[in-house]
């Protein structure tokens, strides 16, 4: 079912035949009079191409409203402007770096506060919530430590103190999890990664069931502004066609090294949630990441994820550059943390490629 919804994504029947959806650049619609629409007056309100989009994302996550943006980071934005001085929100300990500085700014600048707590341990999340808890954010498979974490015990919770749950589901997409049927509130890509799935369009999408957060979300979408263009808005479509077979694969390849790399004695700690096609690896310290970065020929050192080629990234100054070192320590985001988004290649050559990388990135004069 979820194969042939996303294969046959938002065909639209119109007078041509077209088989794929219309690109609409036009950023103004004529009116036939006073008080008549088509519906569409505005791009920054409402695009034909972002619609097709939005409705098609809304309905593969169970959910009611979608809002594409222009990059993940503004999808987090629109929904940080639900939250106002004093409220507090709990947030996944290890996340993606840009989100803490976000966090961090928002803090800072406006006084909504951001508790980093584990999830994973229901008495510290009970112990955490107060008169100000607003909201749960929450990325189920941590990034770049890849904890997952069970969210069911957290929706109760949630719904029984009255706190919007948030889900960052970018490393899982509604092909692998749909978290609004399950009980979350506002679910958000950065749909850069595995959705686009071809590193080539920055945007991101919210999606809710709710009306009254769908009507809020909607006119924070249009005041603001970030709103993603009808060009990425069709790049989107056409990469969800095939998110179910790059997600499968990358999902195989990953499981498998993750695998292999177990028992390579240059990798101290291979860090994998079992989902999807994202896992970390830690090298021992006899071994230069340096050298490993320049070594590999096949794979990709690059920041970012969910494409179709193999990614390796360094948080430590990537990713987390601007995150505190002792915030960094206290995650275990050191020096020799590598975090990879493996691709749809063979996996015989990602493999191969790791390997010889590896051989060739021993420190000399230092023993394991
Ligand atoms: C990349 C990423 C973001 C930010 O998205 P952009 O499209 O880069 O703005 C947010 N959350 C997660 C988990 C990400 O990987």
């Amino acid at each position: 079912m979820k194969s042939t919804q996303l294969a046959q994504i938002s065909l639209t029947k119109d007078h041509t035949g077209a088989t794929t959806n219309p690109i609409y650049l036009s950023t103004a619609y004529q009116h036939e009079k006073l008080g008549c629409s088509t519906g569409f007056d505005y791009t920054r309100t409402k695009n034909p191409t972002r619609s097709n989009f939005e409705e098609a994302f809304a309905k593969l996550e169970g959910g009611k409203y979608s809002f594409a943006t222009s990059s993940g980071m503004a999808s987090i934005q629109l929904v940080c402007n639900l939250f106002k001085p004093n409220d507090e929100i709990l947030v996944s300990f290890d996340l993606y770096g840009g989100t803490f500085r976000l966090f961090e700014f928002y803090e800072k600048q406006y006084n909504i506060k951001f508790k980093y707590i584990d999830f994973s341990n229901i008495d510290e999340v009970n112990a955490s919530i107060n008169e100000h808890t607003r909201a749960f954010f929450i990325e189920p498979i941590s990034n770049p430590l890849m904890f997952s974490v069970d969210l069911n015990p957290l929706y109760e919770i949630a719904q029984a103190r009255n706190i919007l749950t948030i889900i960052d589901n970018t490393f899982l997409t509604p092909y692998l999890s749909t978290p609004l049927k399950d009980g979350a509130d506002i679910v958000l890509h950065s749909a850069t990664k595995y959705i686009s799935g071809h590193n080539d369009v920055l945007a991101g999408i919210v999606t809710v069931s709710d009306d009254y957060l769908g009507e809020v979300l909607g006119q924070f979408h249009n005041m603001i502004g970030a709103t993603l263009s009808p060009f990425d808005s069709y790049l989107l479509l056409r990469g969800l066609k095939t998110l179910h077979l790059r997600l499968d694969r990358s999902t195989e390849n990953a499981q498998k090294l993750a695998q292999s790399l177990q028992s390579v004695e240059s990798i101290d700690e291979v860090l994998y949630s079992g989902q999807t096609g994202m896992l970390s690896i830690r090298l021992n310290n006899a071994y230069s990441v340096d050298s490993f970065l320049q070594n590999i020929k096949l794979c990709i050192f690059a920041e970012s994820l969910g494409g179709t080629e193999t990614f390796i990234t360094f948080p430590y100054t990537q990713t987390h550059v601007d995150m505190a070192d002792e915030e960094k320590d206290k995650r275990g985001i050191d020096e020799y943390l590598l975090r990879l988004s493996i691709g749809i290649e063979d996996y015989e050559d990602i493999y191969e490629d790791i390997l010889q990388a590896l051989k060739n990135s021993r420190k000399e004069g230092v023993s394991i």
